[in-house]
């Protein structure tokens, strides 16, 4: 039996040396603690959990549910882009369901890159941006992400070949894994760079809740022309702790929107009602659940951020997102030092170059571990101290 072309061609899984080892660690009676997972520890607040037993309980939920999400979920994501951006969005023609944006953000390749086109991602970045192009029959080109640059694409370097071939940029801040946040001017020069060079910028703003000090991270669309060539994913898993329920939305630009619901129309039957129900009483209740999870996510990454200085690693307290990204010490290789965490401290963190060659020389630490497992790993980093 063969598989196909594109199936070989995504990359390889790049944790499985550190899975090994902590199966190795464990199996000898190791307490190992994971710092490498972005899924919240908190459970979904409670008034959302009720309005799904109540939703699920309606036969009329039972039934296939509408593929582009019910007009009422719809409408509430668009009164969730109004009150939360002042942008907005139609419900019928702008703003389509997900079954978490992941599944949205993969599918939208097909929706628009043909065999052997490009879709311009991030060099550090969440892996369906390129594994959405590969599995379509396209490739994806590295856009260099330096930390001099604020973590910030450059979009400006694509040779002209790649250009020419290239169909989605896509984006994502605030950012997994590197923390970092975009400026209104970066958007704007995104955005004339797509419509420049036809293309479309797929904007993943997963993290758009998840803010720290008062920085309130904005959508792209609010930026000027940016529907002309803008589609922005939406997820309400990091917002409202439903990783589990796999619940987003895209709005934007109206072909994107409909393109992308064509190929869900033609793969799937959209998410349960029930669960649309659920994320109803999440974007149009209380906002104080948001809150109160950003104030405990902001008291581990201080932790966090303490513990590694305090090791002698360079990191900076990101304004946004739920992980430290922290430079290795030098001679280390992000796998190296990752495994060294893993062998002295049994803590796992996440080597960078699991996020794409750019990068090499990180390590990412996410702040989802319950507080006292998150001080039990701040203590043994601490202890490291001069085990360099
Ligand atoms: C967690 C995350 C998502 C959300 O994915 P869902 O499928 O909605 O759970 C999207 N993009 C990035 C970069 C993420 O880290």
């Amino acid at each position: 039996m063969k598989t196909s072309q594109r199936l070989n061609e995504l990359p390889p899984y790049l944790f499985a040396r550190i899975d090994a080892k902590k199966a190795e660690l464990q199996a000898k009676g190791a307490d190992v603690v994971s710092l490498g997972i972005g899924d919240p520890d908190i459970a979904t607040p409670a008034h959302i959990v009720r309005a799904m037993a109540k939703a699920i309980r309606n036969p009329e939920n039972h039934r296939y549910p509408d593929y582009a999400g019910s007009f009422e979920f719809r409408s509430a994501c668009a009164r969730y882009m109004q009150t939360r951006f002042g942008v907005q969005v139609d419900p019928d023609t702008e703003t389509l369901a997900l079954i978490g944006s992941k599944e949205g953000i993969a599918h939208l390749c097909e929706a628009f890159v043909d065999p052997g086109e490009y879709v311009l991602a991030p060099s550090i970045g969440y892996p369906v941006y390129s594994g959405g192009a590969i599995l379509a029959g396209g490739r994806a080109y590295a856009l260099p992400m330096r930390e001099e640059d604020g973590f910030l694409a450059d979009f400006t370097a694509v040779p002209d070949e790649v250009l020419a071939q290239a169909k989605i940029l896509f984006l994502n801040y605030p950012n997994n894994p590197t923390g970092a946040i975009a400026t209104p001017e970066y958007f704007d020069a995104a955005i004339a760079f797509c419509l420049e060079h036809d293309l479309l910028l797929a904007h993943d703003n997963a993290y758009c809740d998840i803010c720290f000090e008062g920085y309130r991270a904005p959508s792209i669309l609010e930026r000027p022309r940016a529907k002309e060539c803008c589609i922005e994913f939406f997820s309400l898993s990091k917002s409202y702790n439903m990783t589990g329920w796999r619940i987003g939305f895209a709005c934007g630009n109206r072909t994107a929107i409909q393109a992308l619901g064509t190929v869900k129309n033609n793969l799937d039957s959209g998410q349960f009602t029930a669960i649309q129900e659920a994320a109803i009483a999440a974007l149009d209740g209380p906002q104080d659940c948001v809150e109160e999870m950003c104030a405990i996510y902001q008291e581990r990454r201080d932790r966090v951020v303490a513990a590694l200085t305090s090791i002698g690693l360079e990191c900076a307290a990101p304004k946004a997102t739920i992980y430290v990204w922290a430079k290795v010490p030098e001679g280390e290789t992000s796998e190296s030092f990752a495994t060294k965490l893993l062998e002295r401290a049994h803590v796992i963190v996440t080597p960078g170059t699991g996020y794409g060659e750019g990068g090499e020389g990180y390590i990412r630490i996410s702040l989802t571990t319950p507080d006292a497992l998150l001080d039990e790993a701040v203590r043994r980093i601490g202890r490291l101290n001069g085990a360099r």
